[in-house]
């Protein structure tokens, strides 16, 4: 492949720089480097310069033998620099792209290496002059109030901070608007770099816990795995799955406590525990304590499953900060005191620290009182923890650092007092908490029921995000936009490329790709790069880096046919649903009316009655009961009944249940979902009356039937206005299978060519598919045989208009083509496909016959064709230069087969 001279010189600078032995830039110092590297780089651009240019270029290229010569070496000098961005870990194959691609890839590359050093060099000076810039500024971010009013576990809500917690676009109802404070700073070392065992972060092998000995152990440690139907292993059993499940809260525990006011923060010991000697420590002091509070500070952006930035610890007397960054590896000697069952830990709504705890640290607790539930089961006003500090203490607790960037360190004084103060107060908000429910007597178990819940807490197991392939359509149902299925096409590319990339690249999916974003692209479907970038503010900078990817990605789903997006929504749903007897496409079905199930029975007769003379409930007696409900004497009421084991059919059913009360359909929704139905019937009747018509004419005594005409030619009539509403291309793809069917069921029609379908005027006939080659035994009805000629069985009147004046007929053909007009511009993704190449029709000139000689069919072959070819022709284009055909169709070759080998990793 020839490459123009001019740019030569950065392959051989490249080149020159790979060429570089490493033990030389080793050996000599940066200056000598630096000098010999330039004079490398003129070198050689004298060199490229040397070589012919313009006119004299083509010249020599006319000669076979330089001409050859020519592409092997420039195909040499792409190889190498191929071997460079592999070795600097660049991603893409430069091989594989186009001439000018493969500029912007070297030209990307050199930008990236830049960073790379600059971001090197910041570090260097930065650790030696000013090891952390903080960044400090308000901002207003949605709250999702789980976490300031602590998980009520909605899978959503932690599948979010599992991985990219600030990407929150399309958040759930609870959201607000609170004030929080951007609290961050330069040049973060990313702590997972120093990490002694990597992150596993891959989808495919389960989260393992690490856990190498088991302190309070019921039950030796043993880590036993569950397996999927497959037989691979799913996840591992909690290791103190048993110690859990034998846990009662010791008797102290269950009485009146004596809440101690705890000291001033100002006034109490603190421990920063950031050396293995500190924790030894701690451990040693934490064992005389008899209650613990705990808290956990968490990072999610920079990371893809997270990261334990911080463990706060209060007793009585002193405050701990364990710096868990660095003591990662060694925390777990605290379970020592953590799963003792004699001990109390104090959490605030702990779901999610309980999984970080034991993900990062293989921290496990063994009984907990969670001040989030307690708050729950006292009916509180509201469950946050500022909420109990201040009802229980009249503190008034600034929670706007929540969102600080937790991995800073040394960790400034702000941030440290901060997290001080989430389990300063914890261990007197446990003592008032116990006291309000023991003081519950309308509820005397409310204090145990906290414990039961706090312990069903602590047998959560960490699992890894995942995503499925239907993962992205969550997405598609909490936005209000609509997604034909290109769209869904890319949507679900760029989800599984941005789950791909968020894993490899250990960043959260925020980071990656924000939702918003990512729903924009799909939305947009760019046809160019810069579209890409264009739907991204900020760029995300993994955006950036992988554009070609993200974009190969688009073109690729623009490249899809359209269908119909209904039918296909409404297809992969069912592909995912588990069989079922009900008939979830009736229109009588409604996922939220549970009359249907067995619990609900309203015609079940009565069995107690008040008895009259102690006022208590009691069974009728034997006589009392009427004879034919004798076989109910054992109440049915499921609610209250142990549930025998299901069988397998009726576990199938409910969980299908489950899963359609879960999932909201709106009314549209559900009107959109029926249409293939009513499509059906439709077109069962017309079949069917279509016979009936046909037996009546083959016996003329019998009258037309008026009404079913009437019926018929009305339904026909929606048909066809369907038909416009979709593209041209589908429309005649659809109209080919009538005529098929047609074909087939009933009599040979004549050869159809679908494209005349735009054409045909309204017909005069009312039965479609009756007419016929003469040859046939069936006669057309003999009022309106004039019009023979038309072939296709689609345009149709209704029974009134047997005979349309020339206006009215006009007047609907204005019509379609303004619906048609209408429906194109609203594809507005697809501009060339629509409006501009749909041919304007010849009106026609008299009713019944239709001059065909006017219409240009050439122009629908175009109409069709040529969308597909300006996408493609716009897909390859960018800022290549014409005539290079040859060039681009190698190109889209070589970029699809690219595309699918960089997407299977
Ligand atoms: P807390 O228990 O309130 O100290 O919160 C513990 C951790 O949860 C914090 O370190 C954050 O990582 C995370 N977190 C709390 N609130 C939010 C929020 N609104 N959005 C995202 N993450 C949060
Ligand atoms: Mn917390
Ligand atoms: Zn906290």
């Amino acid at each position: 492949m020839p490459r123009p001279p001019k740019r030569a010189h950065v392959d051989e600078e490249d080149q020159a720089q790979a060429d570089q032995p490493e033990e030389q830039c080793a050996s000599k110092d940066i200056g000598a480097f630096t000098n010999q590297a330039f004079k490398n780089v003129v070198a050689a651009t004298r060199a490229a310069n040397a070589f012919p240019q313009g006119t004299a270029r083509s010249l020599y290229l006319s000669y076979p033998g330089y001409a050859r010569v020519m592409d092997e070496m420039s195909q040499r000098v792409v190889g190498l620099i191929g071997n460079v961005f592999q070795a600097k870990e660049i991603k893409g194959d430069i091989k594989k792209r186009q001439l000018e691609e493969q500029f912007e890839m070297v030209q990307e590359c050199n930008d990236m290496l830049f960073e790379r050093i600059t971001t090197n060099l910041d570090i260097k000076s930065g650790l030696r002059r000013n090891p952390q810039q903080v960044l400090e500024a308000q901002v207003d971010v949605m709250s999702n109030s789980t976490h300031a009013e602590p998980p009520v576990a909605s899978p959503q809500t932690q599948e979010t901070s599992k991985a990219g917690s600030w990407n929150r676009t399309t958040g759930t109802p609870q959201r607000s608007m609170v004030s929080a404070r951007l609290f961050t700073a330069k040049n973060i070392v990313r702590p997972q770099t120093q990490f002694k065992e990597p992150v596993d972060n891959s989808s495919q092998s389960p989260f393992v816990p690490r856990l190498k000995e088991k302190p309070n152990s019921l039950k030796p440690l043993a880590l036993l795995p569950e397996y999927d139907d497959a037989g691979n292993v799913q996840s591992y059993l909690h290791p103190y799955e048993f110690e859990l499940l034998k846990f009662q809260a010791p008797p102290q525990q269950m009485q009146k406590q004596k809440p101690v006011l705890p000291a001033l923060m100002a006034d109490t010991e603190l421990m920063v525990v950031d050396t293995v000697e500190k924790l030894q420590q701690a451990l040693e002091e934490l064992r005389h304590a008899p209650q613990i509070a705990i808290d956990v500070e968490h990072h999610s952006y920079r990371t893809f499953m997270g990261i334990t930035c911080l463990v706060q610890m209060s007793t009585r007397s002193k405050d701990y900060i364990f710096d868990t960054l660095t003591l990662r590896d060694d925390m777990h000697i605290l379970n020592l005191v953590l799963t003792d069952p004699k001990k109390l830990k104090i959490l605030h709504g702990a779901d999610l620290d309980i999984e970080w705890l034991q993900r990062d640290l293989s921290l496990y607790i063994v009984n907990m009182f969670d001040t989030h539930r307690a708050a729950k089961a006292l009916n509180l006003a509201r469950l946050s923890l500022a909420f109990l500090l201040k009802h229980y203490l009249d503190l008034d607790v600034d929670k706007s650092l929540q969102l600080a960037d937790w991995r800073m360190r040394p960790l400034p004084q702000q941030l440290v007092d901060y997290a001080r103060q989430d389990t300063h107060f914890l261990i007197y908000v446990y003592e008032r908490m116990t006291n309000d429910l023991l003081q519950q007597q309308a509820e005397p178990g409310l204090l145990g029921s906290v414990y039961q819940m706090s312990t069903e807490v602590c047998k959560k197991r960490y699992s890894k995000p995942h995503i499925g392939p239907e993962s992205h359509m969550d997405l598609v149902r909490k936005t209000k936009r609509s997604f034909d299925n290109r769209q869904l096409h890319a949507l679900r590319g760029i989800f599984e490329w941005r789950d791909a990339t968020a894993r490899s690249e250990d960043e959260s999916y925020g980071y990656v790709l924000p939702n918003h974003m990512m729903l924009q692209i799909a939305e947009s479907l760019p046809r160019e790069m810069q579209g890409i970038l264009a739907c991204c503010n900020p760029i995300p900078p993994l955006v950036r880096q992988q554009l070609h990817t993200l974009h190969q990605i688009v073109l690729k789903a623009r490249d899809q046919p359209l269908v119909k997006p209904i039918l296909e929504a409404r297809s992969s749903t069912q592909a995912s649903l588990p069989p079922s007897t009900k008939d979830f496409s009736s229109k009588l079905y409604c996922p939220h009316d549970f009359s249907h199930q067995e619990e609900v029975r309203d015609d079940l007769p009565t069995l107690l009655n008040r008895s009259s003379t102690s006022g208590k409930l009691e069974l009728p007696r034997e006589e009392d009961v009427p004879k034919e409900d004798l076989a109910i004497v054992a109440p049915a009421m499921a609610l209250f009944d142990k549930p025998g084991k299901p069988t397998q059919e009726e576990e199938l059913r409910w969980a299908h249940l489950r899963k359609e009360s879960q999932t909201l359909r709106l009314p549209y929704k559900r009107y959109l979902a029926i249409l293939p139905l009513m499509e059906q019937l439709k077109a069962d009747q017309i079949a069917r009356e279509r016979s009936e018509l046909l037996k009546r004419r083959l016996c003329p005594a019998a009258p037309a039937p008026e009404q079913n005409i009437k019926l018929e030619a009305h339904t026909i009539k929606q048909e066809v206005d369907d038909m416009y509403s979709v593209p041209l291309k589908e429309h005649l793809k659809r109209k080919h299978q009538t005529s098929n069917k047609t074909d087939t069921d009933h009599q040979p029609t004549t050869g159809k060519r679908p494209r005349k379908d735009e054409n045909s005027q309204p017909r005069v006939e009312p039965e479609p598919t009756v007419k016929m080659k003469p040859a046939t035994t069936v006669q057309p009805v003999p009022d309106h045989s004039d019009d023979e000629v038309v072939e296709v069985p689609i345009e149709r009147q209704s029974a009134e208009q047997t005979k349309p004046s020339p206006a009215q007929s006009k007047r609907q053909q204005k019509n379609k083509q303004f619906q048609r007009g209408f429906k194109a511009k609203n594809r507005g993704n697809h501009p060339q496909s629509s409006s501009q190449q749909i041919p304007q029709i010849p009106k026609p000139k008299a009713e019944g016959n239709f001059d065909y000689k006017n219409v240009d069919f050439r122009q629908f072959k175009g109409g069709a064709q040529r969308a597909r070819g300006t996408e493609i022709k716009h897909q390859m284009r960018g800022k290549s230069r014409p005539n290079n055909r040859n060039n681009k169709q190698f190109n889209k070759l070589f970029t699809f087969s690219n595309v699918r080998k960089e997407g299977k990793k």
